[in-house]
């Protein structure tokens, strides 16, 4: 069975960014497919700009349509803060022995060890870090440690290991930010072209981020 993605985020709103990485690491990777989970309760932010079920809605239609784009609920089961190691936790109990590849942006591995029990994440996936060409993974410090330990660039052992492996990967980037889309509309301007129509059209018709 091939590895499946499983990338996190705020997605508040979902941009082309986000889909265009997924993309990309969806084909070059080789991966089943990419599940998209939007967190319920980010831990990391005191509140979210859209409600959860409307930036749940917003993946949603992102996604609709493409081969291996698939969207998981997960986190809206589960009360508290939507920490990712409880996400991977459930993933890894239904799919049991599969291979799990968690992606993530360079900001966000840049942060993990403020993460909850962010030593445990490797023991249930591998992290797959999307980021822009020419851009290393820092060598130093406790991520560099880590790195040192479970970093490959063996594309091939995210396929034969369930987990615990560091891949790095890069990928167009866009400089497309959920902040600066959100900071516009409430601007009076248009998204339009940052995101799919159908994820533009929610945000205009609900005026979720409009002051
Ligand atoms: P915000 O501006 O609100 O912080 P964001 O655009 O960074 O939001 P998130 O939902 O916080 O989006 O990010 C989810 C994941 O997507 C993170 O791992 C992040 O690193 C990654 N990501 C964010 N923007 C991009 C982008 N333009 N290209 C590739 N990956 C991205």
């Amino acid at each position: 069975m091939s590895p499946i993605g499983v990338f996190g985020g705020t997605f508040d709103p979902i941009h082309y960014g986000h889909l265009r990485s997924a993309y990309e690491l969806l084909q070059d990777l080789e991966l089943g497919e990419v599940r998209f989970v939007p967190s319920a309760a980010p831990p990391h932010r005191g509140s979210t700009f859209a409600p959860a079920e409307l930036r749940y809605r917003m993946v949603e239609v992102a996604v609709a349509g493409q081969d291996g784009f698939v969207v998981d609920d997960c986190e809206f089961h589960r009360d508290g803060p939507s920490y990712t190691v409880d996400t991977l936790t459930a993933i890894r109990a239904e799919r049991d022995a599969a291979s799990l590849c968690l992606i993530v942006g360079m900001d966000a591995y840049l942060g993990l060890t403020t993460w909850h029990r962010w030593t445990d994440i490797l023991g249930l996936a591998h992290i797959v870090v999307a980021h822009r060409p020419g851009w290393q993974l820092p060598n130093t410090g406790a991520l560099g440690e880590l790195l040192a330990e479970c970093g490959t660039e063996d594309v091939g052992e995210l396929h034969r290991q369930s987990c615990g492996r560091i891949y790095h990967h890069a990928v167009t980037q866009l400089e497309i930010a959920s902040t600066e889309i959100r900071e516009l509309v409430a601007a009076g301007k248009d998204p339009r072209f940052l995101m799919p129509d159908g994820v533009r059209d929610i945000i205009v018709a609900s005026g979720c981020y409009t002051n």
